[in-house]
């Protein structure tokens, strides 16, 4: 059995680099609230991100349930089907109904031009993903959202330093929410951030994120503990120090795989739009079963008994999933249904050694037909 490869495979900067960091912590006993760190992170991340106000959180889910909660949506979010759980069980923990948006089949992100049909007089807001690190139509977005005068909060878990016409996507709506768990670009093993577009809204944030206080004995909010604290800032820090040099990595693996599976039939990746400086986050592939000889299914299977665990992002949908089966526009989302058949991400990660990528490109073009021809080009044959 060779190595496992994996989909994601966290960023470490050596060791030794996190030990001065520690050594702080542990000299100054401070391990949380707002420690310095955590003031500095903060910091290193609006400049980096070049964004205006950043608050960092304990992980992704708890902002983006704060970020509901921070606007005081209220009753119907628009939102899609294609993406990770977390996106709706934020709607639901806040006691908001989800309305399912279809997607656009290019982008794979909510499809603009459905959701104004979707909008009822409960609606309060739209919560689209930047699925891949893809930007949404961010323009036409906020054009229903000023029309209707609803909000707009961004699940930004994937789009950590995308840029769209110069300028950070995160910049656009009301809110971004970014998630810096393990399997993302950037990561302090578990964590996230709200991006918002004014100080007093930060100030929200922040009270909401430590029980509601605004002082030693003021509580304005019903608020959660949402607080990263000082360890995963200190992780942060060191990663941020080589996320740069991370993304050119991540680049060279993305290229090396479009040149091994150009003109193959039936494989194609998601196309970055113009305009946009991506991350290199994922490679999602899409298999046409016809042309390709195998289904998107029997190509995970394969690929798992060779030792590469590629995964299927996204499947089953969100509207899927039994609490949600129910919500309107759950069984309407046929371009997320579809995509959800025949989408794999293989493994992509800074680290990922080119022989093992040629493993990973070795054991996908053995599935397909006539797989001896581009087997002989990539001079395995
Ligand atoms: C990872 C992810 C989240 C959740 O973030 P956590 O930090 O793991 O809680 C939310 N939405 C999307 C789209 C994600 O990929």
């Amino acid at each position: 059995m060779p190595k496992i490869l994996t989909v994601t495979s966290p960023s470490l900067p050596p060791l030794e680099e996190y030990l001065p960091y520690l050594e702080k912590i542990w000299a100054s006993r401070t391990l949380t609230n707002g420690g310095p760190f955590h003031q500095e992170l903060e910091s290193a991340l609006a400049e980096l991100l070049g964004v205006e106000h950043l608050s960092l959180f304990t992980n992704g889910t708890v902002a983006l349930v704060t970020a509901l909660q921070a606007l005081r949506v209220t009753g119907e979010v628009i939102t899609t089907p294609y993406s990770f759980v977390a996106t709706s069980h934020s709607l639901l923990w806040n006691g908001l109904k989800p309305v399912f948006v279809d997607i656009d089949p290019k982008t794979f992100n909510i499809d603009p031009a459905l959701i104004e049909q979707a909008i009822t007089p409960a609606t309060t807001a739209i919560l689209p993903v930047h699925c891949y690190g893809i930007p949404c139509d961010v323009i036409a977005i906020q054009k229903i959202a000023d029309i209707y005068g609803i909000k707009v909060i961004y699940d930004a878990a994937h789009a950590f330093g995308v840029k769209l016409h110069g300028r950070s996507i995160l910049n656009f709506g009301d809110l971004s929410v970014m998630s810096f768990h393990a399997t993302k670009v950037f990561n302090t093993f578990e964590g996230g951030a709200i991006i918002c577009q004014d100080r007093k809204t930060k100030e929200r944030i922040d009270y909401l994120k430590n029980f509601g206080f605004a002082d030693e004995v003021t509580v304005v909010a019903p608020g959660i503990n949402g607080k990263m604290n000082e360890m995963q800032a200190a992780l942060g820090l060191v990663q941020l120090s080589r996320v740069s040099e991370q993304m050119r990595a991540r680049e060279a693996i993305y290229k090396r795989y479009c040149e091994a599976f150009e003109g193959v039939p039936g494989l194609s990746v998601a196309a970055v739009p113009e305009g946009v400086e991506w991350n290199w986050s994922y490679y999602p592939l899409l298999i046409d079963s016809d042309m390709f000889g195998a289904s998107r299914d029997d190509v995970y299977e394969r690929l798992k008994a060779q030792g590469v665990y590629a995964r299927r992002y996204f499947f089953p949908l969100i509207s899927e999933f039994p609490m949600y089966r129910g919500c309107v526009g759950a069984s309407e989302c046929a371009n997320a249904y579809e995509a959800s058949r025949k989408i794999i991400c293989l493994p992509m990660y800074p680290h990922l050694e080119e022989s093992d990528q040629t493993e990973v490109i070795r054991a996908l073009l053995t599935i397909a037909k006539g797989a001896h021809s581009y087997l002989s080009m990539i001079g395995e044959e």
